[in-house]
């Protein structure tokens, strides 16, 4: 019962309640007391330290952003002011395969490097998964965080950037290094399987690492092996895991890339129902645009990126001076993408970069930039990434907007940024990031102009 009068820090008063049940909106008072909800309901006899009058407003629980890659951000400043203002209090941490521990000293340097200009103000503290939630913690946060740890951190960490299988006795060791970040308090295991190392994994390795995960209860969370050509297949791969493990699974961003795979994702829907209505528990989370975020080295094949994105440079560096048979191959194999993808150049554009030069380009497609240098765009490609170092963020229009539509009004999808916590000054407001850092959970719940990238399922 609730008590008919009391006091509160904070009270609400004569919003629109939606409390995130599912229950329909309601009007009525809301009273915080010591951080928490004290009372819901008719709380015309409190008093409230703060009153808020809401009327003709909503009022609802802070979101969870299901998908973020602030594992980072937050300790450069713990504020997340680009998720707060946008209504989200808790963040999911550690997707895609990559989670700041296990870091062992002689991975430290190489996680510095990828981490790039964020590291500078960064004292890298951590090598355990529990060592990392000790620096998150003591740094202090404004959200709320739910950490993964990352099958691409967790490979490399064991054997280092390599393009083979494990050993038995390396398999083991990865499977340590979950079983340790579970217990330090990871809520599951995320992979990257487009991204090396984690591309290099075979399904049986995901599954004996996801063993674990599934025995504590945990979630599988995967950016899974295709988003556009081999969608369907990559689906059905994470919900084997799942179905072996007995892990939940949830896919990363679902989406339907590329002109040819729009309206996949009517069946990719069709698949994770059946797999519910089967008994495996599988779920995903998606951003409301149809553009996707990711390192320009994706446009490389994935041979020229195997060892990781130094190795990667120093490839083609050496392929530049010594070998230029290779380098004609990375070049073709672009050729051939940009071939099968018309206006793909037009459809790139740079994100993210760490030099001044670099960070001219920002804001820009890959087309823009070929044309202003009069330079081929898989030469503007390939420059970019030797100054970089590798670390060069892209922005890709691939999806339509029925997908997205799709995919994001669906009741098993969860809303998840895809984005790290940012503030528009310091070093994490140096770059021009997608809109979705900011946007997300805005976008969701209402859209005044279309935009301007907007692309119909026109095939
Ligand atoms: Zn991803």
């Amino acid at each position: 019962m609730m008590p008919a009068e009391g006091h509160a820090d904070i009270l609400i008063r004569g919003g629109e309640v939606v409390d995130g049940t599912g229950a329909p909106p309601r009007r009525a008072d809301v009273a915080v007391a010591q951080g928490r909800v004290a009372a819901v309901g008719d709380l015309s006899n409190w008093r409230g330290d703060e009153v808020i009058e809401a009327d003709g407003l909503v009022v609802a629980p802070g979101f969870i952003d299901m998908h973020t890659h602030s594992d980072i951000s937050l300790l450069v400043n713990g504020r997340a002011e680009s998720k707060l203002r946008q209504g989200v209090t808790t963040e999911v941490i550690g997707m895609c395969g990559w989670s700041p521990a296990p870091a062992p000293e002689s991975r430290r340097e190489a996680m510095i490097r990828e981490v790039g200009a964020w590291a500078k103000d960064l004292e890298w503290t951590w090598g355990g998964f529990g060592d990392y939630l000790a620096a998150l913690k003591r740094a202090g946060t404004s959200v709320n965080v739910a950490p993964v740890v990352g099958h691409g951190t967790v490979r490399a960490a064991v054997m280092g950037e390599e393009g083979r299988a494990p050993t038995a006795a390396e398999l083991a060791a990865m499977r340590r290094e979950v079983e340790l970040a579970l217990e330090a308090g990871a809520f599951g295991l995320s992979t990257g399987l487009v991204y090396a190392p984690g591309m290099w994994a075979e399904t049986e390795e995901i599954i004996a690492l996801a063993e674990p995960v599934g025995r504590q209860g945990g979630i599988y969370f995967s950016h899974i092996r295709s988003e556009s050509d081999r969608l369907m297949e990559a689906i059905e791969e994470a919900i084997r895991i799942g179905r072996e493990t007995g892990a939940s699974v949830q896919i990363a961003h679902l989406k339907a890339e590329g002109q040819r795979n729009w309206g996949k994702t009517e069946q990719a829907l069709a698949r994770i129902e059946a797999a519910r209505a089967e008994g495996v528990e599988v779920s995903y989370d998606c951003y409301p645009y149809p553009a996707w975020n990711t390192g320009l080295g994706q446009m490389l094949p994935a041979w020229a990126r195997e060892g990781g994105a130094e190795r990667m440079v120093e490839r083609l560096l050496e392929e530049r001076l010594l070998d230029k048979e290779t380098r004609d191959r990375i070049i073709a194999f672009m050729r051939q993408a940009a071939a099968e993808g018309p206006g793909r150049w037009e459809r790139r554009l740079i994100s993210s970069a760490q030099s001044e030069t670099g960070r001219a380009a920002q804001g820009r497609t890959i087309a823009q930039i070929a044309e202003q240098q009069g330079r081929d765009p898989e030469q503007v490609v390939i420059g970019l990434l030797i100054a970089e170092r590798g670390r060069v963020g892209m922005v890709g229009f691939g999806m339509c907007e029925e997908d997205v539509k799709r995919v994001v009004s669906h009741p098993v999808g969860m809303i998840g940024s895809d984005a790290a916590a940012r503030a528009p000054y310091g070093v994490l407001g140096e770059e021009h990031p997608h809109p979705r850092a900011y946007g997300t959970f805005a976008r969701v719940l209402g859209r005044r102009a279309p935009c301007p990238w907007m692309r119909r399922c026109t095939r």
